[in-house]
C-alpha cells in the first residue's frame, strides 16, 4: 500500500486538492464524513471488546449441508459441469486430489475509491480487466488432510474479509475448512475497488467501508472455492523454479545496502528473480491450473488509473488461461494465479527512469503499457516453467497457523545479540507520507529520530519503543480500536519438500530472504528443501523491513508497524510454527482478533438511487455511434445513454461483447475482462449516466462485420432493477485492401492485442 497519509493529508486540505474534484459537491460532503467520522471515534465509547473473539473456531458450528453450492448464483453454464463428489482415495494411485475454481469479484466499477494508492480522487470508472479469485483445494488422500490455495486481484486479503468467508466455508462444509488450512492472498493490485476493511485506517483511506463491495469480494472467494472442491479429481501437483530477470527493481536501494555485506555477497540482486510454478494436473490427462509467486510489486498502473484491474498479475493470469480456454462461467475451468511473494520494496519498473515527480516513467508510453509488459513477461516464464521440466510433489501435506498478538512480543535473544527486547505497538513512521516511486507522497524519505526536525525528535519522545522512527500515527493505540491490526495470523503450509510462509504482510527481500531461511532450518530435516513466501495473506498488517533497512526510515521501514524487531517477532514464532509440524504438535493461538464488525465504521456514501435518460431518449440508445470502416490497430468506440453501473455490477456477465456476423447469428468474441475492449463510465447531469465502449481492433481479427452491445440496469421506482441493452451499427473490419466477408470462420476467442493497443486508462472528467 502506498502514501496512505500523503492522500489524506491532501484531502484535509493540508495539501493542495485536486482541482476538478475538489470542486465536486459529493466529494466534499465525503471529506466532511471522513472527519467527522474521526472525530466520532475520538468521542463514541469503545464498543470493541479487547478480546472479543473472532476466532473463526468461535463461529456457530451448525453445519448446513449446501443444496447446491455451484447453483447458487445465476451464471450462463453453457456446457456441462465437471463437478463430482471427491473421489475414493482408494479408488486411485494418484497422490492428491486436485481441484480447481475461478469467480468473479469485480467490485463496483463506479465512485469507489481504489485501495492503495490512497488517491482520493481515484475513484472507479468502468472495467480495463475483470477482478477474480482463484482457488485450489488439494487433499492428501492417505493423511486425509487437504488445503485451499486462494489468489484474489486485491490489494490486501483484509481481516473482515477472510474472516466471513470461513464463516460461510463453516455453514457449508462444517469443520473441513478452516482458518488452519485455508489461505487466501491477495494479488496487491492497486486498481480495485477498496473499502473492504474494518479497521480505520484502511476503510479511511479508501474513503469508508462498502458494503457492496464487501458481500461481492466474500462471495466470489466463496464460491471459487465451492468450484473448486465440487470439481475434485484425483490428480497431480508438480513444481518447477527459475529466475524471473529484468521485471523487478529494488525501490528502496539505500536501505537495502544497509544489510550486512557479507549476507549481500551471498546474492546476486537486491530483489529475488526466483519465480516458483505450481502445476495441477487431473490423473485423466486433463489441465487443472498453475499457481506461481514472483515477487514484484501489482503497481505499474499509477494512480492515474480509474479503470478497474488486475494490474501486471491479472494480466498474466488473463494471457495464461485465454492461452489456455478458461471458461469464466464454468466449473473445473483452467485456473492461473499469479501470487506475490516478498515484495515490499520491489517494483516493476526495471530499467526505467523518474519523472519529475519522481515516480517510474513508463518508457513505453502510457503505464497500461508497461503493465502489459510486465504480465507478459510473467505469464512468459510461468508458462515455459509449467510446460517444462517439473518435479513431483510428494510426501504429503501437513499446516500450521496461529494468531499472534504482535503489539508486545518478547523476542528471543538468541534473535537479538542477547540484548532483551520486545515489538511495540502498532505504529507509521512520518516517512510513510514520502511515499515511493511507485506513488510518491508529499514528505521526504529517511525522517528518523536522528532527524535534525524539531517535529521527528518530538515524535521520537513520545514513542521510544520505535527506535528511529518518528511516529506520525500510533495506529495499534486508536481511544476504542487499533486502527490497523495487531493480532495477526501466521501460516505454514507444507506440500511435499514444499513449504508456503503465509504472512499478513510485505516483506521487503531481505526481510523474505531471512524468514525463509528461519523456517527452511526447521524442516529440512524432514525433507523440506524450498521455501515460497507467501505474502499478503489472510489478513493485513503494513511492511516488514530488516532491522537494518529499518534504520533507513524508508517508506517500507516506517510502514514496519511494529517497531524494529518486527522481522525477528516474524521469525521467532515462524520457527514454533516449524517446529511444531516437525515435531507433529499443536500451535493453538494465544491471542484471538478484536471483533471489528461492531467497531465504527465509515460508510462509502451512495448515490442516490434513481437513473435518467436524456429527455426523449432511452436507456441503451446510442449518442455517438460507430464509423463505417475500421482497419485491425483501430480503435472503435461507441458512446450510450446507460444506468448507474453499481445498479448491478453483472457479476460473472459483462458490460460489453463485440460481436461479428456469422452464418449462424452474432458470435460475441470479446467481453469487458479482454484487455482489448474498455468499459468507461462518466457521470452526467441530472442522474445520467454516460457509457462508453471501446474496442482496439488487435493484429489478428477476422475481417467481417461487426457491432458493439452494452447492456445494463436501470433502477426504477421502488429499487426495481430493470435491464436494458443497447447495440451499436453494424460495422466493418477489413485487412487494408480487402474486402469484408460475411461467412467466415468463428475466430479463436479473445485475440492478441494490436501491439498499437490500449490508450485510455483514466477518464477525461
Ligand atoms: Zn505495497
Amino acid at each position: 500500500m502506498l502514501n496512505w497519509g500523503g492522500g489524506l493529508l491532501r484531502q484535509a486540505g493540508i495539501v493542495r486538492l485536486e482541482g476538478k474534484w475538489a470542486a465536486s459537491r459529493e466529494n466534499r460532503s465525503m471529506i466532511r464524513a471522513l472527519f467527522l467520522g474521526g472525530v466520532l471515534l475520538l468521542m463514541v465509547p469503545s464498543t470493541v471488546p479487547a478480546t472479543a473473539s473472532a476466532d473463526p473456531s468461535a463461529a456457530p458450528t451448525s453445519h448446513t449441508a449446501p443444496t447446491d453450492p455451484l447453483m447458487g448464483p445465476a451464471d450462463a453454464t453453457d456446457e456441462p459441469r465437471t463437478a463430482s463428489a471427491p473421489h475414493n482415495a482408494s479408488e486411485t494411485p494418484a497422490p492428491f486430489l486436485v481441484g480447481s475454481g475461478v469467480y468473479d469479484i469485480t467490485g463496483p466499477p463506479a465512485d469507489v475509491m481504489m485501495a492503495g494508492y490512497v488517491e482520493f480522487s481515484q475513484t472507479t470508472h468502468g472495467i480495463h480487466t475483470r477482478l477474480r479469485s482463484r482457488a485450489f483445494v488439494l487433499v492428501d488422500p492417505a493423511s486425509g488432510r487437504r488445503v485451499v490455495l486462494v489468489n484474489i486481484d486485491q490489494i490486501a486479503v483484509f481481516q473482515a474479509v477472510s474472516e466471513r468467508v470461513l464463516e460461510r466455508l463453516r455453514a457449508t462444509f462444517g469443520d473441513l475448512y478452516t482458518a488452519e488450512n485455508v489461505h487466501i492472498a491477495a494479488t496487491h493490485t492497486h486498481t480495485a475497488p477498496g473499502g473492504l476493511s474494518d479497521y480505520f485506517m484502511y476503510s479511511s483511506g479508501t474513503a469508508g467501508f462498502s458494503q457492496q463491495n464487501f458481500d461481492i469480494v466474500v462471495d466470489g472467494i466463496y464460491q471459487s472455492i465451492v468450484r473448486a472442491h465440487q470439481s475434485l479429481a484425483p490428480g497431480t501437483v508438480r513444481m518447477a523454479r527459475g529466475d524471473l530477470l529484468d521485471s523487478s527493481v529494488s525501490r528502496s536501494p539505500d536501505a537495502y545496502l544497509l544489510n550486512p555485506q557479507e549476507e549481500r555477497d551471498r546474492y546476486r540482486a537486491n530483489v529475488d528473480t526466483e519465480m516458483t510454478v505450481l502445476r495441477f494436473d487431473r490423473a485423466d490427462g486433463r489441465e487443472v491450473g498453475a499457481l506461481s509467486w514472483f515477487a514484484v510489486h501489482a503497481t505499474s498502473l499509477h494512480s492515474d488509473t480509474t479503470l478497474i484491474s488486475g494490474d501486471n498479475k491479472g494480466y498474466a493470469s488473463y494471457l495464461f488461461e485465454r492461452a489456455k480456454g478458461t471458461r469464466y462461467d464454468t466449473a473445473g475451468t483452467f485456473v492461473a494465479a499469479f501470487a506475490n511473494a516478498n515484495a515490499g520494496d520491489v517494483s516493476p519498473y526495471p530499467g526505467s527512469r523518474l519523472n519529475r515527480r519522481k515516480e517510474w516513467e513508463c518508457l513505453e508510453g502510457p503505464h497500461i503499457r508497461c503493465n502489459a509488459t510486465s504480465g507478459r513477461k510473467q505469464y512468459d516464464r510461468a508458462r515455459a516453467l509449467y510446460d517444462g521440466e517439473t518435479e513431483p510433489l510428494e510426501g504429503g501435506i501437513d499446516f500450521r497457523h496461529r494468531y499472534v498478538d504482535f503489539s508486545s512480543l518478547e523476542i528471543d535473544p538468541r534473535l537479538t545479540g542477547g540484548a532483551p527486547a520486545h515489538t511495540c505497538y502498532g505504529a507509521i513512521g512520518l516517512s510513510m507520507l514520502a511515499g515511493t516511486p511507485d506513488g510518491i507522497g508529499i514528505t521526504r524519505p529517511g525522517q528518523s529520530c536522528t532527524d535534525p526536525s524539531f517535529l521527528a525528535r518530538l515524535l521520537c519522545l513520545r514513542h521510544p519503543c520505535h527506535g528511529v522512527k518518528p511516529v506520525g500515527l500510533a495506529t495499534g493505540r486508536g481511544l476504542l480500536a487499533p486502527l490497523t491490526p495487531q493480532v495477526i495470523p501466521l501460516q505454514l503450509i507444507r506440500i511435499g519438500p514444499l513449504v508456503l510462509i503465509g504472512v499478513p504482510a510485505e516483506l521487503t527481500t531481505m526481510s523474505g530472504r531471512r524468514l525463509r531461511e528461519t523456517v527452511l532450518k526447521e524442516l529440512e530435516p524432514m525433507g523440506v528443501r524450498h521455501a515460497v513466501l507467501a505474502g499478503y495473506a489472510n489478513a493485513y498488517a503494513g511492511y516488514v523491513a530488516t532491522r537494518e533497512e529499518y534504520q533507513r526510515q524508508n517508506y517500507e521501514g516506517a510502514s514496519t508497524h511494529f517497531g524494529e524487531w518486527t522481522l525477528a517477532g516474524y521469525q521467532q514464532e515462524m520457527q514454533r510454527l516449524a517446529v511444531a509440524l516437525r515435531e507433529g504438535r499443536p500451535t493453538p493461538s494465544s491471542a484471538t482478533p478484536p471483533d471489528m464488525s461492531k467497531a465504527f465504521r465509515l460508510r462509502t456514501p451512495h448515490r442516490i438511487p434513481g437513473d435518467r435518460a436524456p429527455w426523449g431518449k432511452a436507456f441503451g440508445s446510442v449518442s455517438v455511434d460507430a464509423a463505417d470502416r475500421y482497419t485491425p490497430g483501430m480503435t472503435v468506440e461507441v458512446r450510450f445513454w446507460g444506468g448507474y453501473p453499481n445498479n448491478d455490477p453483472l457479476i460473472q456477465g459483462s458490460y460489453l461483447e463485440v460481436q461479428r456476423a456469422a452464418p449462424e447469428g452474432w458470435q460475441t468474441i470479446a467481453y469487458d475482462w479482454d484487455a482489448e475492449t474498455r468499459f468507461l463510465w462518466k457521470a452526467g447531469w441530472f442522474k445520467t449516466s454516460k457509457i462508453t465502449v471501446q474496442w482496439d481492433i488487435p493484429a489478428d481479427v477476422v475481417p467481417g462485420r461487426y457491432r458493439i452491445l452494452h447492456r445494463g440496469h436501470t433502477l426504477g421506482r421502488k429499487g426495481r432493477r430493470l435491464p436494458y441493452e443497447g447495440v451499436s451499427r453494424v460495422f466493418a473490419v477489413e485487412r487494408p485492401g480487402t474486402v469484408p466477408a460475411d461467412s467466415v470462420p468463428h475466430p479463436a476467442r479473445g485475440a492478441a492485442p494490436a501491439s498499437g493497443e490500449v490508450v485510455i486508462l483514466s477518464e477525461a472528467r
